[in-house]
């Protein structure tokens, strides 16, 4: 592998091997916070450290970094284990932040012993006013010269529960001249009363990140942590912490940091994710539409199509905007090696074949799909009625229609090629039936001369008697906008596209698709790529479709 094919975090690793760092101390960790659903940016972060993972042959922590009870449930830490799973990656060990508390408070209470740290009892307001600005130097806590005694003795019964929420703080000392903002005395601990869903009632004193996260590292002996942009100012105070406690004998992580994964036209943090769900702007977590790793499974991605979309779009040292039809053609290219091909009318429109024998069916053999050797043939049922799709039929056909019109031919996919004849209509003058002549010795596959007559459209179709109903859910972009929330005046929820969902109620399907699984991918011939939904009862199947056949937003 030549260097230039490494992406620059791989290079680092590189470095630190060449420079003596035992490839079997290689480690890596993914750690999510256990308050929402993992979306398509964490997969970056997962493809990343597992990707390197996989590499390099060492192990990856999955460690969720659970230190703010009031936001972290649960149900999040089981579903960030299913999607990391069902991604296709295994973690060594699953570790949690929470199992480290005990540790986090004893070299806390080092630090105060070593007057590093204090007690404040200013609220964090008053704490926020003193900062002062990256040009000015901020101003000493009145309490930032606490005896140490003091500060021991309140940080302990900060622990066992005697102050009130934001009563008392405690902070490293360390510059609060410090250009860099994050060593102007940071908070270290904070009174937090509520029920943590791991370690419930014992504490109610929880770490910050920085103090959390980096300590995490070392104890899990981390080799490299990677983590978002937002956190290189941050690098400082991670590698001052771990100063106070770093034992040589030990390795000691290293921080890097990788630009943010961001999809155009959705929003990615968990907030506003879960805004939408909460608003039931969307049905859940799981929407189909949600940027979700379990809104794209429900849609009907693939880990593959996923995986790869994480490799094309790299790992980056500068902020971007991925375009969204990136992931869309990943998926669209793994479902057309893969996809079952099928039959299914979304908008049907009865056709009679006037001259085709009444009461009888016929079974053709349809490939099931021609990109994948050996993929074999399902059978579809034909007969006198069928139904196509309403805008595959003109009475009187225009320049570039090869569809359906009065008097012109098309053939029936994998059967006959008919003539349209005439057509009936109701009352407000709709179409409700087309009569057609069909030419029996056309059928294809059969070598005769007609069969092999060229026509210019072929149409796909179902029997009537013989389909079966299904409801189809299309989306669309949730979004209207491209960045929905890079604009300073408007909220996200401003540009919601009221039309991202579109429901079909009465949509027909060849037969073949009533033993459908939620596994199972098809492409609907013409119509794009589909799954089963987790809707679909035993008396109503639910299709979602996944993506369209082609970008319908290329120009
Ligand atoms: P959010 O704002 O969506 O809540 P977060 O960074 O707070 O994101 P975490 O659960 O802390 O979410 O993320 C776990 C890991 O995934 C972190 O290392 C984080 O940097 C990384 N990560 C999160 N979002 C992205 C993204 N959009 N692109 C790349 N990595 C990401
Ligand atoms: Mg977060
Ligand atoms: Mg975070």
């Amino acid at each position: 592998e030549s260097p230039e094919a490494l992406n620059f975090i791989e290079q680092i690793i590189e470095e630190d091997l060449a420079n003596g760092l035992p490839k079997d101390k290689l480690r890596f960790r993914f750690p999510p916070e256990p308050n929402g659903y993992l979306h398509i940016g964490h997969a970056a972060s997962i493809c990343l450290n597992f990707g390197l993972g996989e590499k390099y042959n060492a192990p990856v922590n999955l460690r969720f970094d659970d230190t703010n009870p009031a936001k972290e449930e649960q149900e999040y830490v089981d579903a960030i284990k299913r999607d990391i799973a069902w991604l296709g990656f295994k973690w060594a060990n699953e570790c949690y932040s929470s199992d480290y508390f005990q540790q986090l408070y004893d070299w806390a209470v080092q630090l105060i012993k070593e007057d590093k740290a204090y007690v404040d009892q200013q609220t964090s307001e008053q704490i926020a006013e003193q900062k002062g600005t990256p040009t000015t130097p901020g101003t000493a806590s009145p309490y930032r010269d606490r005896p140490i005694e003091e500060s021991l003795e309140l940080f302990e019964k900060m622990k066992n529960g005697e102050f009130e929420k934001g009563a008392y703080l405690l902070r490293a000392k360390i510059d609060m001249a410090s250009p860099n903002m994050h060593m102007r005395d940071p908070i270290l601990y904070r009174i937090i009363n509520a029920h943590h869903h791991r370690t419930g009632n014992d504490w109610c004193i929880y770490p910050m990140y920085d103090w959390a996260h980096g300590e995490s590292d070392y104890i899990e002996h981390i080799s490299h942590s990677l983590c978002t942009l937002e956190f290189k100012l941050h690098r400082e105070l991670y590698d001052w912490y771990l100063d106070q406690i770093y034992d040589s004998a030990n390795l000691r992580p290293k921080q890097r940091e990788f630009a943010r994964r961001n999809l155009s036209y959705t929003v990615m943090s968990k907030r506003k994710l879960l805004e939408l769900v909460q608003k039931k702007v969307v049905s859940g977590w799981n929407d189909p539409r949600m940027p979700t790793i379990s809104g794209l499974r429900r849609r009907g991605y693939t880990p593959d199509s996923i995986r790869k979309f994480s490799d094309l779009s790299g790992i980056s040292k500068r902020d971007n905007v991925t375009d969204v039809s990136l992931l869309e053609y990943c998926i669209r290219e793994d479902l057309n090696k893969t996809a079952t091909r099928v039959m299914a009318v979304l908008d049907p429109v009865k056709l009679v074949l006037t001259n085709y024998p009444e009461g009888e069916t016929e079974i053709l053999h349809m490939e099931n799909n021609p990109e994948l050797p050996d993929s074999g043939t399902h059978e579809v049922p034909f007969s006198r009625e069928l139904y196509i799709e309403r805008a595959d039929f003109q009475e009187e056909a225009s320049k570039k229609f090869f569809r359906l019109a009065l008097g012109t031919e098309v053939r029936l996919k994998s059967a006959y090629i008919i003539k349209a004849d005439s057509v009936v209509k109701d009352d407000s003058g709709k179409i409700t039936e087309i009569h057609c002549t069909v030419d029996l010795d056309s059928k294809s596959g059969t070598g005769t001369e007609a069969s092999l007559r060229k026509v210019k459209g072929t149409l796909h179709w179902v029997s009537i008697e013989h389909a079966i109903k299904a409801e189809v859910r299309e989306y669309d972009r949730l979004f209207l906008d491209e960045a929905p929330d890079s604009h300073e005046d408007k909220n996200f929820l401003e540009f919601i596209n009221p039309d991202s969902l579109n429901v079909i109620k009465e949509a027909y399907l060849e037969p073949f698709l009533a033993n459908a699984t939620l596994e199972d991918k098809f492409q609907f011939q013409r119509l794009g790529y589909f799954t089963l939904d987790t809707d679909t009862t035993s008396d109503q199947l639910v299709f979602n479709k996944t993506v369209g056949l082609k970008d319908s937003w290329a120009k």
